[in-house]
Formats: C-alpha cells, sequence, structure tokens
C-alpha cells in the first residue's frame, strides 16, 4: 500500500510498504478520509514528546472495513466507519473509574502505531468502531474526533450550560469546535484569536462575539460582553504562547469562575498570580483528549446541531501531504483543516 512514512524530523516520503493484515479481533480499514492535525504538525517537525520512527501520523480519520476478523459480528465489510483514537489498557485505575483518557499506557494511532495517511489501517482488538450515518460524508466524519475532544473540554470539564457565558481562546480546530458545541449547550460565547480569517469561522460556527487580540482590548471587550462580571467559564485551545494566554484567562474569568486548559504544546509553561485563584476563587481543569464522545458527535454531525464543514478549508492527496503540513504552518492566516482523501 502506499503511505506517507515519516522517517525522522521533516523526512517524510509517501512510499510503498506493506499492507498491515487483520489478526483475531481485529479490522483493516480503506482510509478514505484523514485530516491533518496540529499534532502532526509537531511530529513532523520533531517536536511531539511520544513519536517514535519510523512512523506513519494521522489520527483523524474515517473509512470502509475492508477485512475483518470472523470473531466480529457487529460490522461487515463495506461498512463507513470511524474509530476511537486511542487504545487504554482497561485494568487501572483510571480506566475503571470510567476516565479511559488517563490510562497511563495508552496506545494511540498516529504516535505510538501507525496511523492514517496510508490506504489501509490495521484496528486492534479493543479499540471501539462506530459506523457512521448515511448522511454525513467522510471528511465531516473524520473532524468527529477532534469535535471529540472539545466535547470532552465543554461538556465533562467545563459543564457549559444554558446561560453561561463562554470565552474561547483560540479559534484552531478545537477552539472553533468548542466554541460551536458551547453555543449549542445554549451559552453566550466570545472568541479570540490573532487571525481575522479564523474569526470570520468561527462566526459561521456559531460565535456570538469575536475579538482580534492583536487589534482589540480582549479585557475590556470581555468586560462589556459580560455585563462588567467576567466569564462563567473559559476555554483555552491556543496551546503555543501559555504564558500569555493563561494569564488572559484569570483576567476574564468572573470571580469563581471556571478556565479549562485544552490548548496542548509539549513543554509549555505558564507563570501564574496564586493569590488571584485564593482570592477570587477561581477554579483551572486540564482536558485530555477524548473518551466515548464520538457517538455523541456523528450525531450531532448528522443533526446538523454542528456544521463542521466552515472548517475543511483544503482537501488533498497523499501524495500532497508534506505540501499541505507546509501549508499548515506558512499559511496559518488561510488555512483550518487540511484534509487528505482516498
Ligand atoms: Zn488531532
Ligand atoms: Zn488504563
Amino acid at each position: 500500500m502506499l503511505a506517507a512514512v515519516l522517517h525522522g524530523p521533516y523526512d517524510m516520503r509517501v512510499e510503498e510498504v506493506e499492507t498491515p493484515v487483520p489478526g483475531k479481533g481485529e479490522v483493516l480499514l480503506r482510509i478514505k478520509a484523514c485530516a491533518i492535525c496540529g499534532s502532526d504538525l509537531h511530529a513532523y517537525k520533531g517536536k511531539h514528546q511520544k513519536v517514535t520512527f519510523p512512523r506513519i501520523l494521522g489520527h483523524e480519520f474515517s473509512g470502509v472495513i475492508e477485512a475483518l476478523s470472523p470473531e466480529i459480528k457487529d460490522f461487515k465489510v463495506g461498512d463507513r466507519v470511524v474509530v476511537d483514537t486511542n487504545k487504554t489498557c482497561g485494568q487501572c485505575p483510571q480506566c475503571k473509574a470510567g476516565r479511559p483518557n488517563l490510562c497511563k499506557t495508552t496506545v494511540n494511532f498516529g504516535f505510538k502505531m501507525d496511523g492514517a495517511f496510508a490506504e489501509f489501517v490495521r484496528v486492534p482488538e479493543g479499540i471501539n468502531i462506530y459506523k457512521m450515518p448515511e448522511s454525513i460524508s467522510f471528511e465531516e466524519a473524520a473532524l468527529a474526533q477532534p469535535l471529540g475532544v472539545a466535547l470532552n473540554a465543554v461538556r465533562r470539564r467545563a459543564v457549559v450550560t444554558v446561560g453561561d457565558t463562554v470565552a474561547v481562546l483560540g479559534a484552531g480546530p478545537i477552539g472553533l469546535s468548542a466554541a460551536a458545541l458551547a453555543k449549542a449547550c445554549g451559552a453566550q460565547v466570545l472568541v479570540t484569536d490573532t487571525e481575522d480569517f479564523r474569526l470570520e469561522i468561527a462566526k459561521k460556527m456559531g460565535a456570538d462575539e469575536v475579538v482580534n487580540v492583536l487589534k482589540d482590548d480582549v479585557v475590556g471587550k470581555s468586560l462589556e460582553f459580560t455585563r462588567q462580571n467576567g466569564f462563567d467559564k473559559v476555554i483555552e485551545a491556543v496551546g503555543g504562547m501559555q504564558d500569555t494566554t493563561i494569564q488572559q484567562t484569570t483576567q476574564i474569568v468572573k470571580p469563581g469562575g471556571l478556565i479549562v486548559v485544552v490548548g496542548n504544546f509539549s513543554g509549555n509553561k505558564a507563570t501564574l498570580r496564586i493569590t488571584e485563584f485564593k482570592d477570587r476563587e477561581i477554579e483551572i481543569r486540564g482536558s485530555r483528549g477524548q473518551h466515548g464522545t464520538v457517538p455523541y458527535c456523528l450525531k450531532l454531525i448528522e443533526s446538523g446541531v454542528i456544521d463542521v464543514k466552515p472548517m475543511i478549508t483544503h482537501t488533498i492527496a497523499l501524495d500532497g501531504i508534506v505540501k499541505g503540513l507546509e501549508r499548515l504552518e506558512e499559511q496559518k492566516g488561510r488555512t483550518m483543516k487540511v484534509i487528505v482523501k482516498f
């Protein structure tokens, strides 16, 4: 099969590799769409802590079942499906407590096992597989994974509900998904970013107000938006410059408010004025990946409650993947989701 193999930092080659064979309890998936994620870009640059080489990246994908082990009765060849991106142990205290996204021995597609920038992927036993609704496209279904990450942040960690005021810092795919989900939960939503292009997408996806932090006063706009009280919930989805953005969250959250950090960049640090958390009783929570949210995301896309299409700015073929990664890096102001279509 043809696959994009990352041999080392900045060394990705589209080449012939052996097609995987599904073993007992396993499924072979013919990939139809795989979106490039910010973390794929980190991995490409050799900055992702989990990736070992050589590795086929790609964890936001959908496809068709090509072959499967005879023990699997719930699916058949030809089914259009999405799968969970992690294999967790199922045995540790976190897995048993219903929080498998915190499992210490997680193995993820595209990081510790081969992912979906390839014609086929072998899905190991123990990974959940979900049938796609008839009406949604493979590209939309591939975005159920990042939407699931945002759903974990918005519902499980921030517990956004009707009437909340919510700020989302960062209009990347996770931030945009979080804004759309918060809106769907009945919140009033403000989104910040440094690029007008990204803020325009935020408006299309339901943001009530957008602020370009390079042009506008975030604190002033936030107080105006929340009638001088500050936000009930603030979701940090930037990741790259948290020493700045986490400070910002404390300036715009209300007394007694909640900050949820979903933005991700390995090695990041933030300096916090702890007295501010104490005196104003602010809470801060992390949000890691997702578990079990994909079926809900497929339903949200199918029903039209969430439209992920405004995020899809480019579709490319597998042999254009290096250009796709470069585009994501260099043309941030004109690129959101780049999807490899097969
Ligand atoms: Zn991702
Ligand atoms: Zn576990």
